[in-house]
């Protein structure tokens, strides 16, 4: 059975979300009908401006106001290590262990031909293009410690071995087949101060 109208039209939408199916987007639609109207355009309001507002910094391609974002807009980060991660969200993670002082590269997703995905659909050239035009010593390779992760971080070495920098890949304890983002701060933090050279 359908709704009518507008309730229908946002049950749709909800339900073209990642992670919401049918029920969940009926009960968020409810849900919404059901709260103040300035709390439901206080939402409408955040996805517009996301929209409109938020874009992906030049350099490492994490979402960012301004052209360039926080991260690389602030002195006090150590220019010569270069975290690699998949998703700004990852970054968001690392960023919550307080570890890590240097800056980050956000690939856009993972090797995985299955889907498609290749290095030619990741930010690798842009990658290497900081490598040769930046002053960088050490790659972190903090992609997930899953399948397609894994052989992005064994792409991502092999294409810099020459370079002469430090490769290193976060290290395990972090659940296999997980993404970063769910890993709790204490794990993740750990993982990362005991980073591996590859
Ligand atoms: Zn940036």
């Amino acid at each position: 059975m359908n709704y009518e109208g507008p309730v229908q039209d946002l049950i749709e939408e909800l339900g073209r979300l990642p992670g919401v199916g049918p029920k969940s987007a009926q009960r968020i639609a409810f849900h919404l009908l059901a709260v103040d109207a300035a709390d439901a355009r206080r939402l409408a309001q955040a996805i517009v401006e996301v929209k409109e507002r938020v874009r992906f910094c030049v350099r490492c391609f994490n979402v960012s106001e301004l052209e360039e974002c926080r991260i690389c807009r602030d002195p006090r980060r150590d220019p010569t290590v270069l975290c690699v991660v998949e998703e700004p969200r990852d970054l968001l993670a690392i960023e919550k262990t307080a570890e890590f002082r240097g800056r980050y590269h956000v690939l856009g997703g993972a090797i995985s031909p299955i889907d498609g995905v290749g290095p030619d659909q990741l930010r690798v050239k842009e990658l290497m293009a900081r490598l040769g035009g930046e002053d960088i010593a050490e790659l972190v390779l903090a992609t997930n410690p899953n399948i397609e992760g894994e052989a992005t971080a064994s792409y991502l070495a092999r294409l810099t071995k020459a370079m002469g920098l430090k490769v290193s890949r976060i290290a395990s304890g972090l659940p296999v087949g997980g993404d970063l983002e769910y890993a709790d701060e204490v794990t993740l933090g750990r993982a990362f101060a005991g980073r591996r050279e590859v």
